[in-house]
């Protein structure tokens, strides 16, 4: 299952309450949005995913620790150090710590994720998508005004967490790219993980800068069209609208709109080239219609444990009927 932050993290909670503890789960997760930060290496998604399913995250917030303090971001701050707009937690820096320290001895993130699972333990493994360095970019008009000299506004990437975090996705994105996404290629076990899986599920992650980040590693579109598994998506979009987030933001910048049909359409079906065999909308998206995937509606609201237990049995069961 490749996931993003917080939706892929939600919907594995809910599917590892349906399975039996002896099934493997491989989740690939994504990388884009890792950053370096006062000489830390941080990968939210990663972490993300290994608090939710270890017990260790701020329900509250959805990301980060429970009973955080934030006295060293206030510390730095008050030495004027840049970047001050990112959430870096006192517990959260140990996780940064430990990771810096693996990768800086020559570890690649893929053994670092491993070591620091074995203290999460979090019943799925989880692989980076990738060991090498790709990060999404975000390309705006530059913030501060500044003006080309034939008088249009100059533009700037910014990476995209402070496009996100600092900005709440405010600045229109002209264009979003993943720098270094051309040599990344995928982690040891990610293109095995697809070609024996007996089910992909893409959980409602964002589209475009979390499951359209983790489909540009090498080998890995590819992968997942000659996998014989059959591949069912979570739509994130309910009702025209993100549930949470700004993904709206992500969708406009690639040309498609906030919509079930529309994100659906831009995965495809697979028997055309694209990557689905089943999609499940929200209730209230029940008109969805995809020439040559399943679409299933169904409440799609990971609200409590019971509510995203059903949209994982749905998409198991869905997988199930797919499976040639
Ligand atoms: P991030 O990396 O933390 O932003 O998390 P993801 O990429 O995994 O997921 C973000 C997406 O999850 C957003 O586009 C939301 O619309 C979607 N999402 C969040 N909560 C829910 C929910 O309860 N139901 C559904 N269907 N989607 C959700
Ligand atoms: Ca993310």
């Amino acid at each position: 299952m490749p996931a993003g932050g917080i939706g892929g993290a939600r919907f594995l909670q809910g599917l590892l309450a349906q399975v039996e503890s002896d099934t493997e789960i491989t989740v690939i997760g994504n990388t884009g949005d890792d950053i370096w930060l006062h000489g830390l290496r941080v990968c939210p998604d990663l972490d993300t995913v290994m608090y939710t399913l270890g017990g260790g995250i701020s329900v509250e917030r959805g990301w980060g620790r429970e009973g955080e303090t934030f006295t060293v971001k206030d510390e730095l701050a008050a030495y004027g150090v840049e970047p001050t707009w990112f959430g870096l937690g006192d517990r959260d820096i140990a996780t940064h710590l430990v990771r810096t320290r693996m990768l800086q001895a020559g570890y690649p993130l893929s053994a670092v994720t491993e070591a620091l699972c074995t203290r999460w333990q979090p019943g799925v493994r989880l692989l980076p998508m990738t060991d090498d360095r790709a990060e999404t970019h975000v390309i705006v008009d530059d913030p501060d005004g500044a003006v080309a000299d034939d008088g249009s506004p100059q533009r700037r990437a910014l990476h995209f967490q402070e496009w996100w975090v600092r900005y709440r996705a405010s600045l229109p994105a002209h264009e979003i790219v993943l720098v270094g996404g051309d040599e990344a290629g995928p982690a040891p076990g990610v293109l095995e993980a697809i070609a024996t899986a007996d089910a992909i599920i893409l959980p409602p992650s964002n589209p475009v800068v979390s499951i359209g980040t983790i489909l540009q590693v090498r080998g890995l579109r590819d992968a997942l069209r000659d996998s014989g598994a059959p591949v069912v998506g979570v739509s994130p979009i309910i009702g025209g609208r993100p549930v949470r987030g700004m993904a709206d933001a992500c969708l406009s910048a690639i040309g498609v709109e906030t919509s079930a049909q529309a994100v659906g359409e831009h995965y495809g079906s697979r028997q055309h080239g694209g990557l689905l065999d089943g999609w499940l909308v929200d209730s209230v998206d029940d008109e969805v219609a995809i020439p040559d995937v399943i679409v299933e509606a169904l409440p799609l609201l990971m609200s409590d444990p019971e509510s995203t237990g059903r949209i994982a049995a749905a998409a198991l069961h869905l997988a199930e009927r797919l499976r040639p």
